[in-house]
């Protein structure tokens, strides 16, 4: 394994997950965030993460603890990156954010350091001359709840070095997850490449008056062996997500039947409270 020193930059929603998961296969972690208040934020919520670990994986007091103590935390750049192997940028979705970031890490890495982002909708080869060494970048993407849903899928840009990428599937399997190389750009990566349609195309046949949530769900799960059906997984999603999605779509498009499964999802789910599993109700109850 080339990578033993690991930083991630971003601590929020899946950076500190990141962070906890790659200190939990035995790495040193470094976590970076922006200033001190969010580095504080940082070290509460990684450690709120030590119950989740014992909860669903059965982890021991010891094994949760000795996690956590591998990881530092610095709101200072150069000083958290300072012996990095491997920078993993979990920073906002916001390609501003990310550049500056990139640009401001580049001139303070060592020359041997990897870069990778962890970005769900942005490419790569949006980045790479930020970074100032595009051989060393690549895609490195996490799905939430990482020590459960235990993808990664490991995305190169054109500029990527061969060596580099076997190398971050290494350290991927290295960390427990199921590594999913992608060899060219694709957005969406894999998965959502496949879901997105499957999900929107339920939500066409329900608008449309084709079939009903029930029917269209069983159509999928007896024809194909699926566990679930696409209404099922928009539950899990999450309606307010799937309502943006779709609305974004209608607003981009024009097209009615976007707009009418928008207007559905606002009128008989979001301002129900039916917002999807967590909830207890969205188009099932649970
Ligand atoms: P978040 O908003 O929860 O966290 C972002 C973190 O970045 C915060 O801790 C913030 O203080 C920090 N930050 C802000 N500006 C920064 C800067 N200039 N330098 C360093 N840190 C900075 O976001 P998130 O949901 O964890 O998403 C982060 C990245 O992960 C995004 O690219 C997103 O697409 C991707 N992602 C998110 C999910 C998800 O389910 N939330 C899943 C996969 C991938």
């Amino acid at each position: 394994m080339d990578f033993q020193n690991i930083t991630v930059a971003g601590s929020g929603v899946l950076g500190s997950q990141i962070a906890y998961q790659t200190a939990f296969k035995g790495f040193n972690v470094n976590v970076y965030d922006i200033n001190d208040e969010a580095v504080e934020r940082a070290k509460k919520r990684i450690a709120g993460l030590k119950e989740r670990y014992r909860e669903d994986l059965g982890a021991t007091e010891q094994e949760v603890n000795a996690a956590y103590n591998r990881i530092s935390f610095s709101a200072d750049l150069a000083h958290a990156v300072a012996d990095a192997d491997l920078v993993i940028e979990a920073v906002p979705e916001v390609v501003q954010i990310k550049t500056d970031f990139y640009k401001k890490l580049g001139a303070v890495a060592p020359a041997k350091t990897v870069f990778a982002t962890n970005s769900s909708t942005l490419l790569p080869s949006q980045f790479a001359e930020a970074t100032g060494r595009p051989e060393k970048f690549l895609a490195l993407h996490f799905a939430n709840e990482i020590w459960k849903n235990n993808t990664a899928e490991i995305m190169k840009h054109p500029g990527t070095d061969e060596k580099v990428f076997q190398n971050v599937i290494e350290f991927a399997k290295a960390i427990g997850m199921v590594a999913l190389p992608l060899y060219k750009e694709q957005p969406g990566y894999i998965l959502n490449s496949l879901l997105v349609p499957l999900l929107e195309a339920a939500q066409m046949l329900l608008v449309k008056g084709v079939s009903d949530v029930e029917t269209i769900d069983k159509t999928w799960k007896v024809a194909t062996g699926a566990p679930l059906g696409p209404f099922q997984i928009l539950d899990v999603v999450g309606i307010t997500t799937a309502y943006n999605i779709t609305l974004a779509k209608a607003e981009a498009t024009g097209n009615e039947l976007y707009k009418k499964m928008a207007d559905l999802f606002k009128t008989e789910y979001i301002d129900k409270g039916k917002l999807g599993k967590e909830t207890g109700e969205g188009f099932y109850k649970y």
